[in-house]
């Protein structure tokens, strides 16, 4: 696996679309003012996660990104492997191939790592953030998603 800026935005998004839930679409602009990032950049992550089942948009006035029905069982390794794909972090830079040690340890930590994330679905994780958010409304305090 890999971890990106991407990635990072694609976690807090959806994380946070979890928490207002797939009733209700948000405006990319909306958030963007959210992360702080620019409207552009975040619809390129958005599109690699409509593309990966996670979300889709919503036309007409009220429309923007929601998450689809069967977001609560999507993990964050999930997420982070629609935006990554699933290439490894690590691979010897000395042609020492699988019996190199060095990238063993390495391999055996990462596979911890993506048991964990794939542990950390995003129904488990809505429930535990929405106490961060009076009655589920969006709030507009920096850093509580
Ligand atoms: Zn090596």
């Amino acid at each position: 696996m890999k971890y990106s800026k991407a990635t990072d935005y694609a976690l807090h998004t959806m994380l946070f679309l979890s928490v207002v839930g797939p009733d209700k679409p948000l405006g990319v602009q909306l958030l963007a003012d959210k992360f702080q990032v620019s409207p552009t950049y975040l619809s390129k992550i958005l599109t690699k996660l409509v593309k990966a089942g996670m979300v889709e948009s919503a036309s007409g006035a009220n429309g923007g990104y929601r998450l689809k029905r069967n977001w609560e069982s999507v993990s964050f390794l999930d997420i982070i492997h629609a935006i990554e794909g699933t290439a490894s972090l690590f691979d010897c830079s000395l042609d020492h191939g699988p019996e190199c040690q060095v990238q063993q340890i390495v391999l055996e930590a990462e596979a911890k790592m993506e048991t964990h994330l794939r542990s950390q679905t995003l129904g488990e994780l809505a429930k535990r953030s929405s106490l961060l958010f009076k009655g589920g409304q969006m709030s507009s305090d920096e850093g509580t998603v």
